[in-house]
């Protein structure tokens, strides 16, 4: 057979291979006959050591190949070629003395040639030939090895990507049945909530207390849409900080007031110890009230009724610790470093009457880092309740006027507000929403009827959704703000991107505000406060 042959028959089998090790053993039997050899071995690089594992190999004893299945970095001629990722050619083995060919003296062999097998840089394995019968190698032999190796370092690459791909679909699907299953259980309390709402015997503290049911499912798939969202956003990178000193102890007692009606509703108590003197930590009073409630709502999840869970504050050596200890189910000492893991999951049917994404840990190892801290968890096992540890740096810059961001709760009446919105449903309960705040509320189904209604009622504060058909949002806004009684008024986006790109677009096009779809109460309250003024 002539070179080329060989090389295109290779690189033929190379493309329709999804075995790696079968490939290899008939690949190297045919290039072992071409270049008369009788030897060879293939070893693929650990991914956890630096080290290669055995995958395929001729030449020896069954019983030889398992004592060198695992060779380290460094360690004779293969493990040097994969620590300094050059060829090596041993020749004349028998009479020149190197470390490096004991290993391969030992097997009668007198010329080798190990290639490292590279594809993007990365070092995949290595490949050599040995003969036993002569010294050395011609230059075309050598040249046939380097491209027999270069075609399986190919193919290799693409076997791996393969394998990744095949393992990034079965967590998808496991994730969007997990989804599934996640949006299936707050959804049935509502439904069947809605059904006693409407018969005539529900009043009163009946009615009430389905409400409450209601509105406490409502929150809970409003969390996991927003987790959804943000798990976007985490894996695009695009989770921007907006820094300033934050007193820690607010943003504890913020995360509280936020999972408190759940961990109340769980039956687990909660006990806050912080130091009196603020901790002041440069970071984003939002995402990291968002770490302390996940990791709050999760000790709530994950505690049995009775339960309690301690927060804990303390300032050393310029770290701030924050924990949040429960009594609960706790997690499996080997499982405890994939917790933050993305989708991680404990077990799925291990106190989770109140589930999730497995996405909530992830978030909060992502947030910590962008602050510069680091998050840990610890559990002395299954059923032994679990700790989570935040660490964040102190900063010593205090804020000038420490500012209150509470919101007056009185309501003034009358204020004009205008929601427009394709979606009728919507439009009409935010408007009622606003009347029950003492506002004075008009829906327009579209943009066109919005700015006719807006000449005439002059509201102060519009609600508007971007995505309309006709004219959008967006040049409702712009039409708005070119009367002179929108230049004056107050232009809220409401929509279901929450994302940069979208906040940029909405600021350009003359928003004042812009809220995620669904706003919760507390949102509308405040921006009827700021309209006001
Ligand atoms: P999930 O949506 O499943 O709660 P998280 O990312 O918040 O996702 O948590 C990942 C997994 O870690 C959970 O499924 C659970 O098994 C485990 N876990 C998280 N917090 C606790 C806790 N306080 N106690 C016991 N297990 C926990």
């Amino acid at each position: 057979m002539r070179r080329n042959e060989l090389l295109t028959k290779t690189a033929a089998r190379l493309l329709e291979s999804s075995d790696a090790q079968m490939i290899v053993e008939q690949l190297c039997a045919e290039v072992m006959t071409f270049l008369d050899c009788e030897l060879f071995f293939n070893f693929v690089a650990d991914d956890d050591a630096p080290r290669l594992r055995l995958n395929a190999c001729a030449g020896v004893s069954r019983e030889i190949a398992e004592q060198i299945e695992w060779l380290d970095f460094g360690v004779a001629v293969c493990g040097c070629v994969a620590r300094d990722r050059e060829r090596i050619i041993a020749e004349s083995i028998s009479s020149v003395e190197d470390e490096r060919t004991t290993l391969i003296r030992g097997f009668g062999v007198e010329a080798y040639c190990c290639h490292p097998l590279m594809a993007q840089g990365k070092l995949l394995g290595t490949l050599s030939f040995g003969s036993r019968s002569r010294p050395t190698f011609r230059d075309e032999e050598v040249e046939v090895m380097q491209a027999v190796s270069n075609l399986l370092a190919m193919a290799m690459a693409r076997l791996k990507m393969e394998q990744a791909l095949r393992e990034a679909d079965r967590r998808k699907d496991e994730f969007l049945a997990t989804l599934a299953h996640e949006l299936r259980n707050p959804l049935a309390p509502i439904r069947s909530g809605l059904q006693v709402l409407k018969s005539e015997t529900a009043q009163g503290p009946k009615a009430a207390r389905v409400q409450e049911i209601m509105a406490r499912q409502l929150d809970h798939v409003v969390r996991l849409v927003d987790d959804l969202m943000e798990v976007s956003r985490i894996r695009s990178g695009k989770i921007a900080l907006r820094l300033e000193p934050v007193d820690l102890a607010a943003v504890i007692g913020q995360a509280v007031e936020s999972s408190q009606p759940f961990l109340d509703a769980n039956g687990v108590a909660i006990s806050v110890a912080t130091p009196e003197a603020p901790l002041y930590v440069e970071g984003d009073p939002v995402r990291l009230a968002q770490v302390v409630s996940n990791l709050l709502n999760n000790a709530g999840k994950y505690t049995e009724p009775g339960g309690r869970v301690d927060i804990t504050l303390d300032h050393s050596d310029g770290w701030a610790t924050l924990s949040v200890a429960d009594t609960g189910v706790g997690i499996p000492t080997d499982l405890l470093p994939q917790v933050f893991d993305l989708f991680a999951q404990v077990d799925r049917n291990l106190g989770r009457a109140q589930g999730g994404l497995g996405i909530g840990l992830a978030l909060v190892r992502k947030l910590v880092a962008l602050h510069g801290g680091e998050v840990t968890a610890q559990s002395a096992g299954q059923g032994h309740g679990s700790r989570f540890t935040v660490r964040l740096p102190v900063t010593d810059a205090i804020p000038a006027g420490t500012t209150n961001a509470s919101v007056s709760s009185n309501e003034r009446t009358g204020q004009r507000v205008l929601v427009i919105d394709d979606n009728r449903d919507a439009a009409a309960s935010m408007s009622m929403l606003l009347e029950t705040m003492g506002a004075d509320a008009r829906v327009a189904g579209d943009g066109e009827t919005g700015v006719a209604v807006f000449e005439t009622f002059h509201p102060a504060l519009v609600f508007l959704d971007l995505g309309m058909p006709g004219m959008d949002g967006f040049e409702t806004a712009r039409r708005l703000r070119a009367t002179p009684a929108g230049r004056a008024a107050t232009l809220v986006a409401l929509t279901g991107w929450g994302g940069e790109y979208t906040r940029a677009r909405t600021k350009a096009a003359g928003f004042d505000l812009h809220l995620t779809k669904p706003a919760s109460v507390e949102d509308v309250r405040r921006v009827l406060a700021c309209g006001q003024g």
